[in-house]
């Protein structure tokens, strides 16, 4: 059994509920890590091999992420173990199951995450009436469709222009996982004139040097087409992916797979996390000192739950995608030109803002 307090410290987390069902084979985790800013909001993730450990951390990336992102919210997250890839109405059952037995955590509002999406936010929101990323027929701003994650990844790139010699206009970029967050990064970076040279899913990865047609490549992924099975490029080993030489390179898949072993590979000018916690301390060491910008988890994939607090505070889309905008290009270049000054790293000066700004916020909280 995994002990949660060997990660507690001064910022929380505030609990962890372990959530079984037998009727319906559900097992899940919850963490609400800190939530002195208003009501946590975090992802619900399935996957076959989730823990306690990774939900823990991803909820603390959440709460230093809407501490970054200036929301009126703090950080959670949520794991339910199973396929991602079960029958949809089996799915549905334990999302149900789920919602039913978080419905009196107040202070957690559950979002969409791998393995979940718009859809199952709508059967949470059926039964516990907390949920962000709805569908639009129930007034919500579906933060996937839209890709308000993708979108915030190419503000943040753009302002990463003004810092390093990164050009997209011409640039090779690299996306591993090609879902939601990395196919409408792909998609917004080409309008910039970046190429798509590389490119991953859990089935495979291939490469294009001139390359690939992203539209096409959507297209063959919308029709339930995998990376392995495309026509165009060529097959490489999926762990040779993180060697492929681009300009930019954006993990939009799995924790962890940037390590130690693998970051004196890389062969980009910048690394634009989409991915929550994709990278090691130690691989962020060994990327700083061989050059390597790059900007954090929690700064530079904010989009999405930007576009979900501007929706549970009843905004509008063009609302929503205004302040993705407004908030990544600001802090972005903040942390930039602060980490430029001084020598820093953006991940360091990063921590340093947003961890400052829940401290604060747990300064105005006097519950007990
Ligand atoms: P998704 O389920 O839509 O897509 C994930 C993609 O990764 C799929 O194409 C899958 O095949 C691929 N994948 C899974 N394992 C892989 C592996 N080992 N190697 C290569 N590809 C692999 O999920 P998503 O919403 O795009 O989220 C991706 C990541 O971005 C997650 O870490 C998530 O927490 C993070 N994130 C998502 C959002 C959002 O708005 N959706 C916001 C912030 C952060």
């Amino acid at each position: 059994m995994e002990d949660i307090f060997q990660y507690a410290d001064d910022l929380g987390p505030e609990k962890v509920i372990e959530i079984y069902d037998p009727s319906v084979s559900l097992k899940a985790i919850l963490v609400v890590d800190n939530v002195a800013a208003g009501p946590s909001i975090g992802g619900l993730r399935m996957a076959t091999d989730v823990s306690k450990e990774e939900c823990f951390r991803l909820a603390r990336a959440m709460t230093l992420k809407n501490a970054m992102a200036g929301l009126p919210h703090g950080g959670g997250k949520s794991v339910l173990f199973g396929d991602p890839a079960m029958p949809a109405v089996d799915k549905e059952r334990l999302v149900r199951a789920f919602a039913y037995a978080v419905k009196d955590v107040a202070d957690y509002i559950t979002g969409p995450d791998m393995g979940t999406n718009e859809a199952l936010m709508a059967c949470v929101k059926d039964v516990n009436g907390r949920s962000v990323g709805l569908p639009r027929e129930i007034g919500g701003i579906p933060l996937d469709e839209i890709g308000a994650t993708g979108y915030g990844l190419n503000v943040a790139l753009q302002v990463a222009q003004e810092f390093s010699e990164l050009r997209l206009d011409g640039s090779a970029i690299v996306v591993q996982g090609f879902g939601s967050v990395g196919q409408h990064a792909a998609r917004y970076l080409a309008t910039q004139g970046a190429r798509l040279v590389g490119v991953s899913d859990s089935h495979g990865a291939r490469v294009a040097p001139s390359g690939f047609d992203v539209e096409a490549l959507l297209a063959h992924k919308q029709a339930g087409g995998n990376i392995a099975d495309y026509a165009a490029g060529k097959t490489i080993e999926a762990a040779d992916l993180i060697a492929v030489e681009c300009d930019v390179w954006i993990p939009a898949a799995r924790p962890d797979v940037i390590t130690e072993h693998n970051a004196p590979r890389m062969n980009t000018r910048v690394v634009a996390q989409g991915a929550n916690i994709p990278a090691s301390a130690a691989a962020e060491r060994i990327l700083a000192e061989r050059g390597i910008l790059v900007i954090p988890d929690f700064v530079a994939n904010a989009g999405g739950v930007i576009c979900a607090a501007v929706e549970y505070h009843q905004g509008s889309e063009t609302q929503a995608m205004a302040t993705i905008e407004e908030k990544i290009r600001s802090n972005v270049s903040a942390i930039l030109s602060r980490a430029a000054r001084t020598g820093a790293t953006p991940r360091a000066v990063a921590l340093e803002i947003a961890g400052e700004r829940v401290r604060r916020a747990m300064e105005y909280r006097h519950t007990h």
